[in-house]
């Protein structure tokens, strides 16, 4: 609760304590009025405005200008009965989220004025009032300037970040898509055609076994040779599907690190025995990462990897002695490590991190292998 606590106000900071005085405040104006007509008046207007405000932003269409309008007829009145000119924030806040851009500026602009127009009429020309309420009706008339467009400008770039996004998530997938193919054309161009050959010398043989059984024999033969070249090309199919090998990636990697100056402590076995190629190609997928954020972010001095087999399980271990630039015991900043924990995810494994001395990213797999894969077959 208390974390779900700190993590609002660390998002919003003291937006929503604002927000809330600014709720509370216009009663505050309201019961210093004369009479009860003004008060029941005043506090009917201030409901009304919530409410409207809350409409203003389920419409659409010419009803954005129709509810606005009228919010800020309201504004104007609560200006002028009761000198309160923050209704003014809540409509620069809303115009800043009209997406339309004709909508935005004319409305921007209605506001504008109507807004000066109030404030010169009802408070600037009451020197006595305008004395008291200086600093906050230069604040609420700056705000009625800047705040629509730099919300406008946060919801643009929110939108344009959520777009590219979109597009990285559809390129990965294009990606996919392209690779089944590439697999699929394979598989056609290689194995189909050789089956189909095996299929056809097989019948061949099948036809000339009694009438020429010299003949069949070569046909066979053909058969037989075909046959081993389909198995080496399917070999030569699936290691290049097997992705990166942990030795090789490794070897990468201590190129990095010396080019960045930070010296590498390895240890274990990076060609594991008895890992699937798929786990090794994770594995080696978030090693890359992991030193990509050592020699971008650390500042560190040396790295120790360390990979181990236990229980079933691969442990692999990345520790830096530099200083963690991120927020503790969070993965944001930007998708390396959310993504290492999504991969790990994908194949039950785990991520934890240290960064309590320098960085440490621990990465466990479980190892579990079919009996098949136990025999080496699944390697091939
Ligand atoms: P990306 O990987 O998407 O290009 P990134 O490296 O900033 O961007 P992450 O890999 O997710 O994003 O890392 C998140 C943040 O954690 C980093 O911005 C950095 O501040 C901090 N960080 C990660 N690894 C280290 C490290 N080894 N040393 C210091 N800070 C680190
Ligand atoms: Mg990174």
């Amino acid at each position: 609760m208390i974390k779900r606590y700190l993590t609002f106000q660390k998002n919003n900071g003291i937006a929503p304590y604002i927000w809330t005085i600014l709720c509370i405040l216009p009663f505050y104006f309201i019961f210093q009025a004369p009479s009860t007509a003004q008060i029941v008046v005043g506090i009917l207007l201030t409901l009304t405005f919530f409410i409207l405000y809350r409409i203003a932003f389920i419409s659409k269409g010419w009803l954005v200008y129709f509810w606005t309008l009228i919010l800020i007829g309201i504004s104007i009145t609560a200006t002028s009965l009761f000198s309160y000119v923050y209704f003014a924030f809540f409509l620069a806040y809303f115009l800043g989220n009209i997406k339309d851009r004709i909508a935005f500026f004319t409305l921007y602009f209605i506001h504008l004025l109507s807004t000066t127009i109030s404030i010169n009429y009802s408070i600037v020309m009451h020197e006595r009032l305008f004395l008291q309420q200086l600093p906050f009706v230069v604040i609420t008339w700056v705000s009625v300037i800047l705040l629509p467009f730099s919300i406008h400008n946060r919801k643009e770039r929110g939108q344009l970040e959520e777009k590219l996004e979109d597009a990285n998530k559809r390129i990965a997938e294009l990606v996919k898509i392209e690779e089944r193919q590439r697999i699929a054309r394979d598989l056609h161009d290689t194995l189909g055609q050789k089956l189909s050959l095996i299929g056809l010398k097989s019948d061949l043989a099948r036809r000339l076994i009694t009438k020429d059984p010299e003949q069949a024999r070569s046909e066979l033969k053909d058969v037989q040779q075909t046959a081993r070249t389909a198995l080496s090309e399917v070999r030569k199919m699936v290691s290049s599907m097997r992705g990166i090998r942990l030795k090789d990636e490794i070897e990468r990697v201590k190129e990095m690190l010396r080019a960045a100056q930070i010296s590498l402590v390895c240890e274990g076995e990076f060609s594991p025995a008895n890992v699937s190629p798929f786990t090794e190609n994770m594995l080696s997928m978030c090693l890359k990462e992991a030193v990509n954020n050592v020699v971008k972010h650390s500042g560190a001095k040396s790295c120790l990897i360390s990979i181990g087999q236990s229980n079933g399980e691969i442990l692999l271990a990345i520790k830096d002695d530099g200083v963690f630039k991120g927020t503790p015991g969070r993965l944001a900043g930007g998708h390396g490590l959310v993504g290492i924990k999504e991969r790990l995810e994908f194949i039950n494994g785990s991520l934890d991190l240290d960064t309590k001395n320098g960085t440490e990213l621990i990465i466990k797999v479980p190892n579990v292998l079919t009996p098949r894969q136990e025999r080496g077959i699944g390697n091939d």
